[in-house]
């Protein structure tokens, strides 16, 4: 399962993070997920709470930040948002483009509790 997947190596993410920090706990973690991942926020949310059970991130709440497919234009700069991943450019009808967002899948912050 994917999200199983994203799930455990964000705890792995944040265990070697904690240890850095010297933290006990992790109160909030903030995920950042393009539309062309493919991540099912609902089932990563479920599974990210069954992977910290009985870690440092137990309890945590979890925030996904998700990001729209867009893309730019190659020939005349324009920069869209895609839809129905149809990558074709509305001012001039080019099809020569490139991503600029919406592959996105990372750890952006990680909120940390009671240092010691
Ligand atoms: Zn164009």
């Amino acid at each position: 399962m994917h999200e199983l997947s994203i799930a455990q190596s964000m705890i792995e993410l944040i265990e070697s993070e904690a240890s850095r920090h010297a933290a006990r706990r992790i109160r909030k973690v903030r995920l950042v997920v393009g539309e062309m991942s493919a991540v099912v926020p609902e089932a990563l949310q479920f599974c990210f709470e069954v992977a910290s059970e009985g870690t440092v991130a137990e309890g945590a709440g979890l925030e996904i930040e998700k990001r729209p497919l867009k893309a730019r234009c190659k020939a005349c700069g324009r920069a869209f948002a895609v839809q129905d991943y149809a990558f074709i450019c509305p001012s001039c009808g080019g099809y020569h483009t490139e991503t600029i967002s919406g592959n996105e899948l990372y750890v952006d912050c990680i909120e940390i509790d009671d240092v010691e």
